[in-house]
């Protein structure tokens, strides 16, 4: 394992700083500081993207033939580090570009990716993923979308649901039951779509944060033509778990406030018994929380010691989403309850350290769940990293039409 920078990883991350410093100011200058969410802040996030992309720091690791940058996965680790130490990352692009786009790449032909690789990377178009269903959300495989063939188009009917981003995006990929009479995993197909077709509806889920990020998505008679296909009639897991693999590295860390924060709120706060951070408690808390803060840091080494090296990092990657989002949700329980009454106040202005401790207990469930609940990477970590026997899997033989549904 080296923790230092190679000569040439060095440079590149200087480069990268330089070219950071000045954008950044400029991208400041010319919109300021922004709410999430809002219609300006995706004007602003959709800048920035084309900004990176004509520099070539969008998409590093692709070619550049197709508006990537031609660089390395460290490359690519490096200037993702030093953007969010300058405080400029934009969400909106991860789903799609992380995982949607590399899925149409893998999966398509020369002139779909034509269409829509560069005006991805220039956060031109956005996408995003319809996997989740109400009765398929971990084991996705038993969604009930429906995708009938009719000549050459296939009508879908059906319902997804926490789909990020449904309501801004232009297209999505879209996981479809073609086949009803063969086990849940052999009668899936994958298609792209059109996010805006009339046939699409997209119903916003409020959350308890006041966001609006996810949503319930309808397909009434959707018509889409077999050339929007993503693979074969019937291997639409394949191409899934394309899609899922980038999922586990996109997903991968949590960027809430973390243990020195919470210590710095200690020294200021006061409870009954005296100063909190004199708290014998708290400073347990503190110590498992610098213990894990620690192991996950060697953990992350080691992933970027696997992509210095070009190799592939491994499913161990499923520990950092795990331990992160967990300790995400137990520091901000243990700072709001510090916080007292001011631990309801969720205003910036008023709330002690601007609140950022409330935003990071409403957000850690989330995190918790997505790209992979605990306990799915529970399973994942036993199987496949510590080589345990497998899950009880009853149905994986039985046709998904015999399959019980309760009803
Ligand atoms: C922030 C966020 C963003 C999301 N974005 C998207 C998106 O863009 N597109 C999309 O398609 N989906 C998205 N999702 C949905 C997400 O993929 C699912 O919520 C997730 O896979 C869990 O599925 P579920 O909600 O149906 O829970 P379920 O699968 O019903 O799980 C319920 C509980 O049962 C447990 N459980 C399930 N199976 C097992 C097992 N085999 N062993 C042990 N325990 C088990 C789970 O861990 C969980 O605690 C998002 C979710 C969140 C929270």
């Amino acid at each position: 394992m080296d923790f230092n920078d190679s000569l040439e990883e060095a440079a590149y991350r200087e480069k990268a700083r330089a070219w950071l410093a000045q954008n950044a100011a400029e991208h400041r200058a010319q919109f300021g500081e922004l709410k999430p969410n809002t219609d300006q802040h995706m004007v602003a996030a959709k800048a920035w993207q084309a900004r990176k992309a004509s520099a070539g720091y969008a998409c590093i690791t692709w070619p550049a033939a197709i508006g990537g940058g031609g660089g390395t996965p460290i490359q690519s680790v490096i200037f993702g580090q030093e953007e969010t130490k300058a405080g400029l990352s934009y969400g909106y692009f991860t789903i799609g570009l992380g995982m949607c786009v590399p899925t149409v790449m893998a999966f398509s032909n020369t002139e779909t990716k034509q269409r829509f690789v560069s005006p991805a990377v220039k956060g031109e178009e956005i996408w995003c993923q319809l996997f989740s269903e109400p009765a398929g959300g971990s084991d996705v495989a038993a969604l009930r979308t429906r995708a009938v063939r009719d000549g050459d188009e296939w009508v879908i009917n059906g319902q997804k649901v926490w789909t990020t981003g449904a309501h801004y995006c232009d297209y999505g990929i879209l996981l479809t039951r073609t086949d009803p009479d063969v086990p849940k995993h052999k009668g899936l197909t994958m298609f792209w779509i059109d996010m805006k077709d009339a046939a699409v509806e997209c119903r916003p889920i409020h959350q308890m944060s006041g966001g609006r990020e996810f949503n319930e998505v309808y397909f009434t008679d959707l018509r889409v033509k077999d050339s929007q296909r993503l693979g074969e009639v019937g291997e639409g897991w394949k191409v899934a778990l394309v899609t899922l693999m980038n999922e586990r590295l996109a997903v991968g860390g949590s960027s809430g406030p973390n243990y020195r924060e919470i210590m710095g709120l200690a020294r200021e706060l006061t409870g009954a018994t005296g100063p909190a951070i004199k708290d014998n408690a708290f400073r347990e808390k503190l110590a498992d929380w610098y213990v894990q803060s620690e192991g996950l840091k060697f953990t992350r080494f080691r992933t970027m010691t696997a992509l210095s090296r070009g190799q592939t990092p491994g499913p161990e990657s499923s520990i950092g989403k795990i331990i992160a989002a967990n300790q995400m949700q137990d520091l901000a329980n243990t700072a709001v309850e510090m916080e007292d009454q001011y631990g309801i106040l969720i205003d910036p202005d008023q709330a002690p350290a601007e609140a950022a401790f409330q935003q990071s207990l409403m957000w850690a469930p989330g995190l918790r769940i997505a790209g992979g609940t605990d306990e799915i990477l529970k399973n994942i970590i036993a199987e496949r990293v510590l080589g345990l026997p497998g899950d009880v899997r009853v149905d994986k033989d039985v046709a998904f039409k015999d399959m019980p549904t309760g009803r």
